[in-house]
Parts: C-alpha cells; structure tokens; sequence
C-alpha cells in the first residue's frame, strides 16, 4: 500500500469501512465537469464523509449534508425535540414522511430477522448507558422488567396519525438511521445527475454508479481486531471491489466500555438484553438497499454465524455478507467471489 494510502487509511479508520483512494491516472488531464467536490461533516454520533464528482457535484453535496441535517434533527436522541426524543416522551406526533418510511422499514426487518433487530431496544440501551456514556451493568431484575418493554410488533403505524408510541414503548434508530440517510443522498445524486458519488457514515458506505474513469469503487473492510493473532499486522481484513451499492459493518469494536476487564459493546441481543454473544465481532454486508444492509449488519451480528448463514442463504437476491468471528474466522458468501479480495485466508460460503 501506498504512503498516501497509508495516510487515509490512518485518518479514516475509526469508521468501520475504509474508502480507498484510487490513485490519480497518470496523466492528470480532468474534464472541468467532472471535478470533485467532498465535504466533511460530524452528525448523528460520527464522522461522515460526503462526495461527487460532474458537473453539479456542488449542488448535490450541498443537498446531502443538508439531508443529514435534517434526518439527524429528527431522529436525535439527545435533542429534546426530535421527533424521536416526542416519541419516546409518548407525545402524539404527526410523523414526518422519513420518519414514517424508515419506521416501516424497521418494522419490516425487525418482521423477518425474528427480532434480532428492533428498534424498541431503546430502554435497554439507555440503562446500559450507551447513549449518555454513563455505563452501567444492569442488575438481573431490571434487565427482566427491561425485556418486557422490548418487542416491535406492539408497534401499527397504519392506526394513527397522529401516531403515539404505545406507552411501554421506546425507540433508537441508531441501528437503521444512516442506512437509511445515505439511500436518500443515493437519491440526491441521481436527481442531480452526477456522474459518481460514494459517502461514507461512520461505518456506511455507499457508492453512486462506479468511479467517475468507469472502474470499481475499493471499500476497505477495517480489521475489527489487530490483536489477534489471525489478522494481525492487517489494516483491513479485505477490499470489497463495487458500484451502485451500500457496503455497512457492524462490529462490537466500535462502542464498548470495560468493566474488571470484561467487555460489553452497543449491540445489544433483544433476546437477553446483553451485549450481543453470537461469536461474532464483524459483520459486513453489501446491497443495493443502503437502509436495509445497516439493519441487517446489526441483526447478522445478533444472530451468529450459523443463524446469519441460514438467513443468506434465503434471501441471497438482497445481500452478500462478510463474516469475521471471534478467532478471526472470516467467512465471505458467494457472491462477493468475484469483489472481495484480502492477504488473510478466508472461506466461501455457497447457497
Ligand atoms: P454503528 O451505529 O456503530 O454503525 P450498528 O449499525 O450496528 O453500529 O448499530 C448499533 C446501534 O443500533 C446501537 O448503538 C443502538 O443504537 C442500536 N441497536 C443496538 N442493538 C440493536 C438491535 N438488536 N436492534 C436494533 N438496533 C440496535
Ligand atoms: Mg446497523
């Protein structure tokens, strides 16, 4: 790899995928129209990366960040009067029209993973103190009453509207929010007509069309774990090589805290109210369907290996996945045979 490489890698691998940068061709010679515009921006709890090349590349990256202000203003958990903190408050709320798609979508998925993801999870995390970073271990009392506040399937948003939340109901899109965001910049783009886009979200990346020279967009899949002795000395345990669609991981690594050494992370089972315990510490999953891949990559991590590899194999029209277990096991389903390459031995799954 490259110094210059190196040196974005570096600056970008706190987000979970790592854009690689192509390097420039040789002779330098770039249409005035399709110069390149990328914007930084902090927003809903990350450091997101928006960027487009053509002529209204401008305008369309202008557009985005105005996008992701808007959802981050509706569904922020710490502002007091998002939609979201409303919701959680049980006001009745006349739903904005993107809030009432990714709710459906939630819904949806939280349908046909068995659970494994549901918003509703919201009174869990809050306990465990995910979202103020006042960590701590709930006692096993309040875990059970806990367990019985979560569940979506309470949830009909084809009753009301005004919608209220069901009274023993609180929600948290922070599994689902940037998926769904950067399918709507994915949006953006195309009414702009740019020539190629990609964003990344914190761990979300998604691609518009390929690279402006027409080649693949490169998305480095960070090394959940370098101290292992199976992936040590990697950046990433592999490139995804794509064009048109969302590459988004999930991995216990990126929010945790440690208590007498014992390590407790973000994705919580809404089984057991517990950290998520599948055996797992990556997940990455790779789709057309930006909203769906964020939801998945979360549910995918809950469910384990065996479960997850069960659930591909009944929908490999939607998604492709990249397992990576706990002793650095990795596992890549088969239609990523020909776009992911890595220097560390890995299995394929076949349907
Ligand atoms: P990140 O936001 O770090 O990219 P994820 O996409 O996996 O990671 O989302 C984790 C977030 O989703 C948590 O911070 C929490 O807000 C929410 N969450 C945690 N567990 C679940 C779950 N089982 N189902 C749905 N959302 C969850
Ligand atoms: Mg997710």
């Amino acid at each position: 790899m490259g110094k210059r490489n190196a040196v974005l890698l570096a600056v970008l691998i706190a987000s979970g995928a790592i854009l690689l940068p192509h390097p420039l061709p040789a002779s330098g010679v770039y249409e005035e129209d399709l110069s390149t515009v990328r914007e930084e921006i902090f927003a809903m709890d990350t450091y997101m990366t928006v960027s487009a090349t053509g002529r209204n590349a401008k305008e369309a990256v202008e557009d985005a960040l105005e996008e992701i202000r808007t959802l981050d203003a509706l569904w922020s958990i710490s502002e007091k009067d998002s939609e979201v903190s409303r919701l959680n408050r049980h006001e009745s709320v006349r739903l904005s029209p993107d809030t009432r798609s990714v709710l459906e979508r939630a819904l949806e998925i939280s349908k046909d993973t068995g659970g494994a993801f549901d918003i509703t999870i919201y009174p869990l995390m809050e306990e465990w103190g995910f979202p103020t970073g006042n960590y701590q271990i709930p006692s096993e009392k309040i875990l059970k009453e806990l367990l019985g506040r979560v569940g979506s399937d309470t949830l009909d948003l084809r009753t009301e509207d005004p919608y209220t939340l069901p009274s023993d109901r609180q929600i948290d899109l922070g599994g689902i929010a940037k998926g769904y965001t950067s399918d709507r910049i994915m949006e953006i783009f195309e009414a702009h007509q740019v020539a190629a886009g990609i964003v990344s979200l914190g761990g979300n990346v998604e691609t518009f069309r390929t690279k402006a020279d027409g080649s693949l967009w490169k998305v480095g899949i960070q090394n959940p774990d370098p101290d292992l002795e199976a992936l040590s000395g990697a950046d990433v345990i592999g490139i995804v090589e794509t064009a048109g669609k969302a590459v988004v991981t999930s991995g216990g690594y990126e929010r945790y805290f440690e208590k007498d050494g014992v390590r407790y992370h973000h994705i919580l089972d809404p089984e057991t109210g517990m950290p998520a315990a599948g055996g797992l510490i990556s997940v990455s999953v790779v789709s057309t369907d930006g909203c769906l891949a964020d939801a998945l990559s979360t549910a995918l991590f809950v469910m384990g290996k065996e479960d997850a590899l069960s659930y591909w194999k009944e929908r490999r029209d939607l998604f492709d996945m990249i397992l990576v277990e706990e002793d650095g096991n990795i596992t890549v389903t088969s239609g990523l045979k020909d776009c992911f390459t890595s220097d560390l031995p890995f299995e394929t799954a076949e349907p």
